[in-house]
C-alpha cells in the first residue's frame, strides 16, 4: 500500500520530475527516452550493475520491438550482434516439424541475450545520456501517489540513510515482486491464470543443436530449446507442480532433454554444463488498470506471461515506449493523451499475448496431461498447423507479434 510521506523537509529530500523504480528492460527504455527529450529522472534499482548486467532471462525480441529500440538510439548493438530467426521446429511423435515462418510471412524473430540488452540500455542511460541512476538501494517506498506530488523514498546503501525523493510520477518498472505493485491499493483488480505445470528453466554452456527454436511435445511433458548465443542454450523442461531444482540432477535433466527432443533424422543435443536451473511457478497476471494516481507501471510489474511464447520483455518494451513518450509529451508540451491512454493502449497487446500463451501452453502440455481427450485435441492443433495454410499463418502472426494493430 502506498505510505504516507515522511519527512518532507528533509535536508537529504530532493526532486526529479520522473522516478524510474527499476532498471530492467522497462525502467532503462523510459530513463533512456526521458534523457532523449532532456526530462531529467532518476532510476532505482534494488540489485548492482554487474548483477542486472549478467542475469540471464530472455532471448527472443520482436521486430517491431527492435523497431521501436532502433527509432530512440537504443539497437545499435544489437541489430550489429544479434541473430536473426527464420523457423522453429515442432517434434512430437518421433520426427521433426519445420515451421519457416519467414517463408510464410517475411518476418523474423531477433535473438539478444537480455544481459546484452540491459548492459546496452544502462550504457546509454548512465554513461552516454548521463541519466541518474542509483543502485544497490533498500527497502523502496512510495508515497501519495494518488496526490500530485508522490515521492519515493528508499535506505542509501553508502551512508544507511533514508533518502526522499519528490516527483511528478513514479514509473513502476520493478518486476514481479518490487515495490511499485505492492503499492496499489488493495480493490485494485488484478487477474491470474495458474498453468498447474512447473518448468525447470536451465541455461547450459552448450551450443545450440539448431538454429532455430526447438518444442518438444512428448508423453512424459514439454521439453524446449531456445539458442541464445554460439554458446549458450536456454533448455526448458516441464516438470511436477512440486519439484524442486535438487530433483532434476544434471544427467536426469540430460536424459529427459535428450528423450523429450529427440527426433528421427536430427542429431542428439549437445551437452554442456548447467549455468543456471531453478523451477518456474507457471502462472500469469494481470492488473487492470496499469495507473494509479501518479503511478504507472509497466513490464512485468504490471502484468506477467510466462515463458511459454517469449513474449514478456516484449511487452515491457511495448510499454516502455508508450510511458516514455507519454511522460515526455506530458513534461515538455503539457500534452496528456499519451498517459491518459496508456494502460488501455498496453492492454491491447497484453491481453492478446496472454491469448497466446494459454493456446501454446495447451500445446505444449496437451499431449502429457494424462488425459487421452486432450492429447487427441492437441495433436490435432499440432498437425492443422502443417495441413491449412490459415491456420499457420493465424500462428506465423501471434508468434511473431505482427498483427496491424492491437
Ligand atoms: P525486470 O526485468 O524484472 O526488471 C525489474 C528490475 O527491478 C530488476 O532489475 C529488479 O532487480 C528491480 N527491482 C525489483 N524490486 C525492486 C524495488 N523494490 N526497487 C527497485 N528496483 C527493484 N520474455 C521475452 O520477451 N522473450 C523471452 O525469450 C523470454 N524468456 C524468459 C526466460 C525466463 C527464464 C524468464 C524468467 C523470463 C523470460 N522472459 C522472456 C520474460 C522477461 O525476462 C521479463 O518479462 C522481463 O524481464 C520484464 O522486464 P521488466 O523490466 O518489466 O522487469
Amino acid at each position: 500500500m502506498t505510505s504516507p510521506s515522511p519527512h518532507s523537509n528533509s535536508p537529504s529530500a530532493s526532486r526529479f520530475p520522473v522516478v524510474v523504480v527499476g532498471a530492467g528492460p522497462a525502467g532503462l527504455t523510459v530513463g533512456n527516452i526521458l534523457r532523449a527529450a532532456g526530462v531529467d529522472c532518476l532510476v532505482l534499482e534494488t540489485e548492482s550493475r554487474s548483477f542486472i548486467e549478467q542475469r540471464p532471462r530472455a532471448g527472443v525480441i520482436e521486430e517491431w520491438a527492435v523497431r521501436g529500440l532502433e527509432q530512440r538510439g537504443l539497437a545499435g548493438r544489437l541489430v550489429e550482434r544479434a541473430e536473426r530467426h527464420s523457423e522453429c521446429e515442432f517434434r512430437f511423435d518421433g520426427h521433426g516439424y519445420r515451421f519457416a515462418y519467414t517463408e510464410l510471412t517475411g518476418r523474423h524473430h531477433w535473438i539478444y541475450p537480455q544481459p546484452a540488452l540491459v548492459t546496452d540500455l544502462v550504457r546509454e542511460y548512465a554513461d552516454a545520456r548521463g541519466g541518474e541512476i542509483r543502485f544497490g538501494v533498500r527497502d523502496v517506498r512510495l508515497h501519495d501517489l494518488d496526490s500530485d506530488r508522490p515521492a519515493v523514498s528508499y535506505t542509501d546503501p553508502d551512508s544507511g540513510e533514508r533518502r526522499l525523493v519528490r516527483c511528478d510520477f513514479v514509473a513502476g518498472c520493478d518486476g514481479a515482486r518490487g515495490a511499485s505493485r505492492a503499492a496499489l491499493p488493495q480493490r485494485t483488480p488484478t487477474t491470474r491464470h495458474d498453468y498447474g505445470v512447473g518448468w525447470l528453466a536451465l541455461l547450459a554452456e552448450a551450443p545450440p543443436s539448431a538454429d532455430r527454436v526447438l518444442f518438444g511435445m512428448h508423453p512424459q511433458g514439454f521439453a524446449g530449446h531456445m539458442p541464445r548465443s554460439p554458446e549458450m542454450t536456454r533448455y526448458y523442461l516441464q516438470c511436477g507442480p512440486g519439484e524442486g531444482p535438487d530433483d532434476w540432477p544434471e544427467e536426469r535433466v540430460w536424459a529427459e532433454l535428450q528423450q523429450r527432443l529427440r527426433a528421427a533424422d536430427r542429431p542428439p543435443l549437445a551437452e554442456g554444463r548447467l549455468l543456471q536451473k531453478r523451477v518456474l511457478d507457471m502462472h500469469n497476471y494481470v492488473v487492470e488498470p496499469m495507473v494509479f494516481g501518479r503511478l504507472f507501471l509497466a513490464g512485468d510489474a504490471a502484468h506477467l506471461v510466462a515463458p511459454i511464447a517469449a513474449k514478456g520483455m516484449n511487452l515491457a518494451l511495448n510499454d516502455a515506449f508508450l510511458l516514455g513518450d507519454g511522460l515526455v509529451d506530458q513534461l515538455t508540451r503539457g500534452d496528456s493523451t499519451g498517459l491518459d491512454g496508456y494502460s488501455a493502449a498496453c492492454l491491447r497487446r497484453v491481453w492478446d499475448y496472454q491469448e497466446f500463451s494459454q493456446w501454446l501452453s495447451e500445446i505444449y502440455h496437451g499431449t502429457s496431461c494424462g488425459d487421452p481427450y486432450r492429447a487427441g485435441t492437441t495433436l490435432a492443433r499440432l498437425r492443422r498447423l502443417f495441413t491449412s495454410p490459415v491456420a499457420a499463418a493465424a500462428f506465423a502472426e501471434q508468434y511473431l507479434g505482427t498483427a496491424a494493430g492491437f
